[in-house]
């Protein structure tokens, strides 16, 4: 894996990155938006003192509702700094320093290559964090076997399994045909989740307004072929594009008709979004030194257990 003629993610523009910049906009230098502690993921992911994140600018991926916009490429935005493989490699030691529970890879399908390079580093110095790969799960199996022997915790999307919802949300129809083999890959390496033990997947999904059924079409695939496996983490956090209001937020209704269908399909490990959160400002803005809302600083403040509902 190089990245000269880059087919990292199912984008597989070839481009010479060492020249020129593909489809997710980067270059061959690591390029990262932000690194820090963070304690508005998963609580296994978030721990006591929360996750060691580490954002990588530039996505495969150009979602019309991304909320990491400032960072992803979505709005022709990369905002962030290039720094060396070397760097990498001090800030995942930085963050165990700091306390993290887990390393948080943030869509850095783009970057695995120097990813790869970095973990070895840390390594060699002393890192021990599980590592976790939060990702829209837009990627390459290919790709994804190279970074998998050190990845301890999946944190993947399956934002939607319509190529409809897709081509309209994520700006690529071919979404969904890539993300079922990812899921399949990954179930083969790590057919079970242990969250006391850190090992194991957590499903994101992402509940799109207007798109219901495609969610109710999601908690089936869900329950036939991963509530096994798997965790699920069922969001609700979903914030218009800016500059478009067309979309109306979740019901009570609604979201309790999700629960209902969880309940009847016997999904009952896992997290969801707590709807009274409802005044959370959930869109990051990268250009201040933290991104993230002071009461991302609350221990686990954003996650029902399945389990407890
Ligand atoms: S990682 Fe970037 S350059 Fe490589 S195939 Fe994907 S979009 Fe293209």
């Amino acid at each position: 894996m190089d990245y000269r003629e880059c087919v990292l993610c199912p984008n597989m523009c070839r481009a010479d990155r060492t020249r020129s910049r593909g489809i997710c906009r980067q270059g061959d230098a690591v390029r990262i938006a932000w690194a820090g502690l963070h304690r508005g993921e998963e609580p296994p992911v978030s721990g006591k003192n929360g996750s060691g994140m580490i954002f990588f600018t530039g996505c495969p991926l150009h979602c019309q509702y991304c909320q990491n916009r400032q960072i992803s490429g979505s709005d022709g935005l990369d905002y962030g700094a290039d720094i060396t493989v070397d760097e990498l490699a001090s800030i995942m030691l930085s963050l165990q320093g700091d306390g993290a529970a887990t390393l948080n890879l943030v869509t850095g399908t783009h970057f695995i290559p120097s990813i790869i390079e970095a973990l070895d580093m840390a390594r060699g110095r002393g890192f021990s964090l599980p590592v976790v790969w939060n990702s829209s799960g837009y990627e390459r199996v290919e790709a994804l076997a190279g970074i998998d022997p050190y990845i301890d915790i999946y944190l993947l999307d399956c934002k939607t399994l319509s190529r409809d919802t897709a081509s309209r949300f994520c700006g690529r129809a071919g979404y969904a045909d890539a993300v079922i083999p990812v899921l399949e890959a990954v179930k083969a390496w790590h057919p079970y989740t242990d969250m006391d033990a850190m090992k194991g997947t957590i499903l994101r999904h992402l509940v799109f307004p207007g798109e219901l059924e495609s969610t109710y079409a999601f908690l089936r695939f869900f329950a036939e072929n991963y509530r096994d496996s798997f965790y699920l983490s069922l969001m609700t956090q979903f914030v218009p594009p800016l500059g478009d209001p067309g979309f109306p937020p979740l019901t009570e209704a609604e979201y309790d008709s999700l629960v209902d269908m969880m309940e009847e399909l016997g999904i009952d490990d896992g997290f969801m979004q707590d709807p009274s959160d409802d005044d959370v400002l959930w869109i990051p803005d990268f250009t201040r030194d933290v991104p993230f809302p002071a009461s991302f600083a609350d221990a686990d403040p954003f996650f029902l257990s399945l389990k407890h509902r």
